[in-house]
């Protein structure tokens, strides 16, 4: 079963191409940024404390994400297989998901997508013209690609050394990625 993950910066491409990807393998995607801004649009007591850290594009508390991220991946049963986007978004979190029962988060291909910052930030132009997400302003971008940098891409040496990274070119189109992810995954 494909237990996948997907990391890139923001705007990368991980929710168009992690929804292909649950589909080409007929599991579900699970995006950590989706549970959030679920419950932010809820209005749930979860939301009500996350939404600064959304809107100010800082990580929300690592339990907590943790928490969300293992509740949707085990209830009402464990997911064989899913594709996971935007968690784990740091070290910390990785060590948290290595310690659930039943021998951790177990991942068995994690997908980094690299994409240039100026094609990032014009893609979250284009998608914050269209009405798009409350947290894509130039600044919160700035923040969101700074926390990348600094938390995020040290998970990539971590997979690497688990043996378990594949390394795609997310620039351009969205069915030239894809095709070139499928291509990385065979
Ligand atoms: P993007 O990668 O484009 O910023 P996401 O939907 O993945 O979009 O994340 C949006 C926001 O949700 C992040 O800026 C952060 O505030 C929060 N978030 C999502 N996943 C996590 C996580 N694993 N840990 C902490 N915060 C998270």
């Amino acid at each position: 079963m494909a237990r996948l993950l997907l990391v890139a910066p923001p705007g990368g491409g991980k929710g168009t191409q992690g929804q292909r990807l649950g589909a080409d393998y007929g599991v579900p995607y699970i995006s950590s940024g989706e549970l959030l801004r679920d419950h932010v649009a809820g209005a749930t007591p979860i939301g009500r404390r996350v939404r600064p850290y959304l809107d100010e594009g800082r990580l929300v508390p690592d339990a907590l994400v943790a928490e969300l991220v293992h509740e949707r991946l085990t209830t009402p049963r464990p997911l064989g297989g899913f594709v996971l986007d935007g968690f784990p978004r740091n070290l910390e979190q990785a060590r948290l998901a290595d310690t659930w029962e039943g021998g951790g988060i177990r991942l068995s291909t994690v997908v980094h997508l690299r994409v240039a910052d100026e094609e990032v930030i014009r893609r979250v132009r284009e998608r914050a013209k269209t009405g798009g997400r409350s947290d894509d302003t130039l600044s919160t971008l700035r923040r969101r690609l700074e926390v990348y940098r600094k938390a995020t891409e040290p998970l990539i040496g971590l997979y690497r050394d688990r043996g378990v990274l594949v390394e795609v070119d997310g620039g351009g189109g969205i069915d030239e990625v894809a095709a070139r992810v499928r291509q990385a995954l065979l």
